[in-house]
């Protein structure tokens, strides 16, 4: 039966996980490469004046594309249960965040650091903006934006980890303006079914619900269920 061999598939997916420390040093190595290249860029576009007006609108703009990318990426990692394929030990401990949606308590600086050794994306991206910043005579503005996404994609981890995991004052006042993600907003991605995949603030989920609906059936009757026999590392906490 499919969803036998896909629970067997996750469970072998999670054992190399956390056997083999080859996935772990490469969380890390991520991390480490896509903090060094975010640096580097706001380093570089600080040298790029542009005026307070025109960084209040790339900030607007990079944070509904952030929120919608990230959203698009969480979307497309819920729904993929390739566990058998070279990345399916990163899809399947991507998918304990649905069984036990608690983090660790951690400082936010390493939370930013941790969570973002599971963007590999990311690491394309921002090499990607790097080189357009080479380039000769990019826009300015352009540029800050592109930028800012490549750093808010990181803040849009801290944005869903307090979501779970704060009760701070600052947290929630930060959600009520929307800089934040709500935690009533984000209640309906674990609460119900292929819904509210946004987590910077889920300014951009109503898109994205729609996209959701046409291309995927959702997680609760398919991905959610691989991990049912799973009850190793992981399982309890994250
Ligand atoms: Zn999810
Ligand atoms: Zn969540």
């Amino acid at each position: 039966m499919d969803m036998e061999l896909k629970q067997r598939q996750f469970n072998c997916a999670m054992e190399l996980y956390t056997r083999k420390g080859i996935y772990r040093l490469s969380g890390r190595l991520v991390s480490t490469v896509n903090v060094s290249l975010q640096i580097y860029l706001l380093y570089q576009i600080i040298l790029i004046p542009i005026g307070a007006a025109w960084q209040v609108v790339a900030i607007v703009i990079a944070y509904i594309v952030t929120d919608f990318v990230n959203g698009l990426v969480h979307m497309y990692m819920d729904n993929n249960d390739r566990y058998d394929s070279i990345a399916g030990p990163f899809i399947a401990n991507f998918h304990l965040h649905h069984k036990k949606p608690m983090y660790r308590t951690n400082p936010l600086l390493l939370v930013y650091f941790n969570e973002t050794g599971s963007k590999v994306w990311l690491i394309g991206y921002l090499l990607v903006v790097s080189l357009l910043l080479g380039a000769s005579e990019p826009n300015p503005v352009a540029m800050h934006i592109l930028v800012y996404v490549g750093i808010l994609s990181s803040v849009a981890e801290v944005s869903h980890y307090l979501c779970h995991t704060s009760n701070s004052p600052v947290a929630i006042f930060l959600a009520r303006i929307g800089l934040l993600l709500p935690k009533r907003h984000h209640a309906r991605h674990h609460m119900s079914d292929n819904n509210s995949y946004a987590f910077l603030n889920g300014f951009t989920d109503s898109l994205i619900n729609l996209l959701a609906m046409k291309l995927y059936k959702g997680y609760k009757n398919t991905t959610d269920r691989h991990f049912a026999l799973y009850s190793g590392e992981g399982s309890d906490n994250r």
